[in-house]
């Protein structure tokens, strides 16, 4: 149960004066995304000022610097409004020791004008200070109170970010009354550690960010705001350790094999593995072999050969007597996967069925039951494996192939469908280290940083839009010699009914320029068109695949050399990179075409720079993470996973390893959280939205 002292934090934001259900619903939009819920007061609080205002400079009129926002003490002289039907602005005359200055109104109404800045009476007057041939005009100034009421002026108002509906004076306000009702609440942090780092208490850092006294408040490098991001940091490692040692504590199993399915998969394959694959396996057979639960996290860029190390672990637990389950994004990567494993299982005698979305119940069925059965030993799907009622006979291992976005949520999931289950994600993108502790936790981790042998680099070329015909020649010859392309076209969500229209038009012009080796796929087809689109050119029926971005990830046509990437310029770079990599994954050489409308932004010239220059994927990633920031780069927003409202990896990423380190601490010293300080941070997971684990902690 939640704390009752978080309950105040926890009341949704119309409990406010004044905050109504519409300003609530715009609030829940801006804070929680999309409205899935009510907007809490601690959401509020947790919505930072990204800058302030400063109004405590009172230079008198005539020091005033242009342009700055200052406070003045004005005497009122004269209104003079404008004339009748005049569009020009109403004007009021005012003076101060140093000098005179007219206030101007745009559309004003002249009884309100004249209550507040009654003739021959003094007010503090804040706005922004404007020189026009040596006069001094301030344009709508944003206060005018009279001296008595000095105190309700601002002098430093934070400012937040905003959304349609919503004003910077509203959010003020409401904070405002949100900051009345933070409680004390208990410290969770080490003293000594706040010592060294000098960071105030929760309480005293919300207050000194909402109420900034300077600049240095607000940056995420100042104490306040840090103190807040490692709050959150530890209440994620702190969630993600408490998974793991309940997973740990419920024990593993040990799923040693004979090793013959292995060894027929291997003399089925028609290559070697790589030394990082074999290295790979033999970190991952250790895990399975052992008594412990295996949560271990295969990182590899595109065309590292994954899958297949995949399979093999699959293959050990089935000869331990288990089934195993490996799950892909989407159906069309759940299908392809399926069709490149299936030779392998049949040459091993490994039972394997697909399920897919696409399935009628009755074939829903007939696998459910084949699995609960114990009738059949491997099953790919997506993660609709997990969400529904498919229960496993005895489920060993899954694998969770490229999904950057496994978190608490799902890990608990899994441990519902059996007891033990070993997990193993593999991932392409490659995310750096620190990305990797804040969404998985201490998770073991595995790197395939050979590519296969024979592989040659992927040539990389920019070219201008300008050149498509061009592009097209070249396709042309290619397509001669035998050759596949693929034809990415962006696709870019607000408008994705336009961009279909242009990926279709596009699909018609290559067709009439190119012949009938032309086909088209995207997102909006039904399972069977894009299957029946990919295996065209899969069996090189068709020969150029132009495709929205539904072949970003995981999709494998190994003899496709050609990429063209039209509107290179809208693609981030990891997706390019990974888009890249749909190619270069045999042995023949490769070439990806940049093309981009011309003339190109800074950020983008950038991006298509680095790619020209490497093919590393780590370096790629780095390189993006300081071009775009962490949310973007791994897909948060869209996911919704719990994300970091306040910590960021390149302001706060010393203080998530300390957070990893403190974590493990607390919980070896007090794994169910019953001393004090235990108690205490069971407010701040909840405060986090980490909960999730608290329930670990009683049912553990
Ligand atoms: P990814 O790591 O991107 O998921 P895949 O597992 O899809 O990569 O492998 C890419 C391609 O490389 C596949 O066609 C696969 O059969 C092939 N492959 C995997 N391992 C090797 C290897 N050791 N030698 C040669 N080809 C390999
Ligand atoms: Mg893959």
């Amino acid at each position: 149960m939640r704390p009752t002292r978080l309950d105040p934090l926890f009341a949704p934001v119309t409990k406010l004066p004044g905050i109504g259900p519409k300003t609530a619903k715009t609030l829940g939009s801006l804070l929680v995304g999309h409205a899935e819920r009510e907007a809490r007061i601690s959401d509020l609080l947790f919505h930072l000022p990204t800058s302030m205002i400063d109004r405590r400079l009172r230079p008198g009129v005539s020091g005033s610097p242009e342009g700055t926002i200052v406070t003045l003490t004005l005497c009122v002289d004269q209104h003079r409004p404008p004339p009748r039907n005049s569009r020009a602005p109403y004007k009021v005359f005012a003076h101060d020791e140093t000098g005179s200055i007219e206030l101007v109104f745009f559309h004003a109404r002249r009884d309100y004008l004249e209550k507040i800045l009654p003739v021959g009476e003094t007010r503090l007057v804040s706005g922004k200070v404007e020189w026009f041939n040596d006069r001094a005009q301030m344009v709508h100034p944003d206060y005018v109170v009279s001296e008595e009421d000095a105190k309700t002026l601002p002098v430093v108002e934070p400012v937040y970010p905003l959304t349609a509906g919503l004003s910077g004076r509203m959010i003020i306000k409401a904070m405002q009354l949100a900051l009345k009702v933070v409680p004390d609440l208990p410290e969770w942090q080490d003293a000594k550690f706040l010592d060294q780092q000098g960071f105030p208490s929760f309480k005293d850092a919300l207050l000194a960010v909402h109420h900034p006294e300077d600049a240095s408040d607000l940056v995420a490098e100042g104490k306040a705001v840090r103190r807040l991001a490692y709050d959150e940091y530890l209440a994620n490692q702190l969630a993600l350790a408490l998974v793991r040692n309940s997973m740990r504590h419920q024990g593993g199993t040990e799923r040693r094999g004979d090793g013959q399915l292995r060894a027929r998969i291997r003399a089925a394959l028609p290559f070697n593995l790589t030394e990082g694959q074999e290295q790979a396996l033999i970190e991952i057979s250790e895990d399975l072999d052992a008594p412990v639960r295996m949560l271990r996290l295969l990182q590899g860029d595109v065309g590292s050969g994954k899958t297949v190390v995949g399979l093999m672990a699959m293959a050990q637990v089935i000869e331990s007597g288990a089934q195993a389950a490996l799950m892909a994004p989407t159906d069309i990567l759940a299908r392809q996967h399926y069709a490149s494993i299936l030779p392998l299982c049949e040459a091993a005698g490994i039972r394997a069925a697909v399920m897919s979305g696409k399935d009628t119940a009755k074939t829903k069925r007939e696998i459910n039951a084949a699995l609960a059965a114990g009738e059949l030993d491997l099953i790919v799907g997506t993660h609709a494996l997990f969400q529904t009622t498919v229960t496993f006979k005895n489920l060993g291992l899954a694998v969770v192939d490229e999904q950057h976005r496994f978190g608490v949520h799902q890990r608990l999931s899994l441990s519902s469908k059996g007891a033990h289950v070993d997990v193993l994600v593999m991932t392409a993108t490659p995310i750096p280290r620190t990305l990797v502790l804040s969404y998985f936790g201490d998770m073991e981790v595995s790197r395939l940083t050979d590519k296969p042998e024979g592989r040659q680099p992927i040539k990389t070329v920019a070219v201008s839009l300008d050149r498509i015909s061009e592009v097209v020649e070249r396709l042309r010859a290619a397509i001669q010699r035998g050759e596949k392309a693929y034809w990415v076209c962006p696709l870019v969500e607000e408008s994705e009914k336009i961009d279909l229209a242009a990926a279709q038009e596009r699909f018609e012009d290559l067709q009439r320029s190119l012949g009938p080796v032309v086909s088209l796929v995207h997102g909006r087809q039904s399972a069977d068109e894009k299957q029946a689109a990919m295996d065209d050119f899969k069996h090189g029926r068709t020969r150029l695949l132009v495709a929205t971005t539904v072949i970003e990830v995981g999709v494998d046509v190994p003899d496709a050399t050609i990429i063209v990437i039209e509107h290179s310029e809208r693609f981030g770079l990891a997706q390019l990179h990974q888009l890249r990599g749909r190619v270069g994954r045999g042995s023949a050489a490769s070439t990806c075409l940049l093309l981009y409308k011309a003339p190109l932004g800074e950020t983008s010239a950038a991006r298509l720079s680095i790619l020209r220059e490497t093919n590393d994927g780590f370096r790629i990633a780095e390189e993006d993470l300081r071009l775009r920031g962490e949310g973007e780069l791994l897909g948060t927003r869209q996911s919704g996973m719990p994300g970091f409202k306040i910590a960021n990896v390149e302001a706060h990423g010393d203080l998530m390893e300390i957070a990893r380190d403190d974590a493990k601490l607390i919980l070896s010293r007090d794994p169910a959280l019953t001393s004090p300080r235990g108690d205490a941070l069971r407010h701040l997971l909840y405060l986090f939205s980490r909960d999730e684990a608290v329930r670990l902690l009683r049912a553990g």
